[in-house]
């Protein structure tokens, strides 16, 4: 993207505008340490401004054809598509991630308007007699209203998309908040919406030094009805609290802790293969990343030895040249976490295949690494590590690894890799997550419901859900 082409300030009410209070911050390349950008630092003004524009915008959006609202989330599909090349380069950029994996970030961002677009024209109700014959049930989904999303770093396109998509195919009008570390491509996908005929105040974008301020600006203004959050467990439930003060719908999107099963009969090929994509994409820096591998006792070994040969091959270093595979951690704080994770395993007792001593020099980079001798009580069993570190503990069999996925407070999603369908169903059935890959290591799908149960949030995004997501049911009650 050209530099005069980069959008750096905030979009509220369809112009790009600097934050009232002048100040603005720092985006930095973890690859290179070096500044990307300054962007506009949004504060209480700017986010009373951005609420009163998306409720100005809101009955005129919601009031148009489905047909129309449809149309013009195909076009934004389209017009993301074009720019995918562009836009992935600013994700490398901000947030590290080889720019293969950015261009399949954006892939995926760009599908929900596609998906959204078809499910624009089927936001269908429901009509029955009353189990007494006194009357008739007529139920219908209306647009919740202003809702406001708040997203964090790891997907910078793709956590905007999902919730901006469903909420504009509902009828809603949105506020963004999207992460300090990551805010140009969040604002370069408004600055495609808005190209793509997204009617002006529909969708606002104000990233910000402070992420309360801006919050607690925005959740006051009386016709904001939606609180969309995807981030860490602690800050959700920090707003549930908040939105708790008026009432909000809401819908979190929180931190995950997935289990990796491979029992005995499984084809082994295939779970290195699933367990590399659900472990390694994005750096490990995803909610849906395996976090702990619980490997049958009889291909234990095999599992681990041919984990760290595939780990050992990903050529580590800047995500913008070509043909690495293992981009920087998004910051220091990130890198050193996964540090502290990694060396108080193996003062525990757990033995470094590969990996396990971040590099030094310039960049936040930390190695591919799998731990083996894991205890099954270490404490980076229950932490999501976001990195690209995976921990294997051996387990006798089904019953025990079950038991084991289950014994946290997150539920996103598990894995489990076996020969046997019918056992997988089963082991499946009984793990408490809302998503599960059997034999494979990639859940995520436009078309999918996503979400968690436990601690890992409520709500879904994608699907038909994730559109029911941004409505509010009515009932009226009638006869003729
Ligand atoms: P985070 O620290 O919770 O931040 C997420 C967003 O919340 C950012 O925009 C952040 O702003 C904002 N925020 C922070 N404190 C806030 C407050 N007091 N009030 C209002 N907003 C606040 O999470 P993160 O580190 O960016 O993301 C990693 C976490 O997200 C992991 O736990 C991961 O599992 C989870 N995640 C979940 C899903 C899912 O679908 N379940 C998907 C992706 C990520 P600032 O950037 O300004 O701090």
């Amino acid at each position: 993207m050209a530099d005069d082409a980069l959008r750096t300030n905030l979009f509220i009410g369809g112009r790009w505008r600097p934050a009232d209070s002048g100040e603005r911050f720092d985006v930095i390349d973890p690859g290179t340490e070096q500044v990307v950008a300054s962007v506009a630092s949004a504060g209480a003004i700017d986010a009373r401004a951005a609420a009163a524009a998306a409720a100005a915008a809101q009955p005129g959006w919601a009031a148009k054809a489905p047909r129309e609202r449809g149309e013009v989330l195909r076009r934004s599909w389209e017009l993301l598509m074009e720019r995918a090349e562009d836009l992935a380069r600013l994700i490398t950029l901000e947030n590290g991630k080889v720019l293969a994996e950015a261009i399949g970030e954006i892939t995926y961002a760009a599908e929900f308007f596609r998906w959204f677009s078809e499910e624009a024209v089927r936001l269908t109700g429901e009509l029955t007699k009353a189990p007494g014959g006194a009357n008739r049930i007529l139920v219908l989904h209306q647009a919740v209203g202003v809702a406001y999303l708040v997203t964090p770093w790891n997907f910078p396109a793709a956590m905007a998309t999902r919730k901006i998509a469903p909420a504009l195919a509902a009828g809603c009008t949105v506020v963004l908040k999207p992460a300090t570390l990551t805010p140009l491509t969040a604002l370069a996908v408004a600055d495609a919406l808005h190209e793509a005929g997204v009617p002006d105040g529909v969708v606002n974008v104000v990233p910000g030094k402070s992420a309360s301020t801006i919050t607690a600006a925005v959740l006051e203004h009386e016709r904001v009805r939606k609180l969309s959050f995807t981030g860490s467990t602690e800050v959700g439930k920090k707003l549930i609290e908040q939105a708790a003060g008026r009432v909000l719908n809401v819908s979190m999107e929180l931190g995950g802790n997935a289990p990796f099963i491979v029992l005995a009969d499984a084809d082994l090929d295939a779970a290195i293969e699933g367990a590399m994509i659900a472990k390694m994409r994005h750096n490990g820096e995803t909610c849906t990343a395996a976090n702990r591998f619980y490997v049958e006792a009889p291909v234990a070994e095999a599992f681990s030895a041919k984990l760290a040969d595939a780990m050992r091959a990903l050529p580590i270093g800047h995500g913008l040249t070509e043909g690495n595979r293992l981009g920087p951690l998004v910051d220091a704080d990130t890198r050193d976490k996964v540090a502290e994770l990694v060396d108080s395993a193996v003062a525990a007792g757990a033995k470094a295949l590969v990996g396990g001593e971040p590099p030094g020099g310039t960049g936040f980079y930390y190695p591919a690494t799998v731990l083996t001798n894991v205890a099954a009580d270490n404490p980076i069993l229950q932490e999501e590590i976001f990195g690209p570190v995976a921990p294997i503990v051996t387990v006798a069999d089904a019953e025990e690894a079950v038991r084991l996925a289950n014994s946290t407070t997150m539920g996103l999603v598990s894995y489990v890799y076996t020969g046997d369908l019918a056992k997988g169903l089963r082991v499946a059935e009984a793990l408490e997550s809302g998503m599960v890959g059997l034999n494979k290591g990639i859940v995520s799908d436009p078309a999918a419901p996503f979400g968690g149960v436990k601690e890992s949030g409520m709500g879904r995004e994608g699907g038909h859900e994730g559109m029911l997501d941004y409505t509010e049911t009515k009932y009226i009650a009638t006869d003729w």
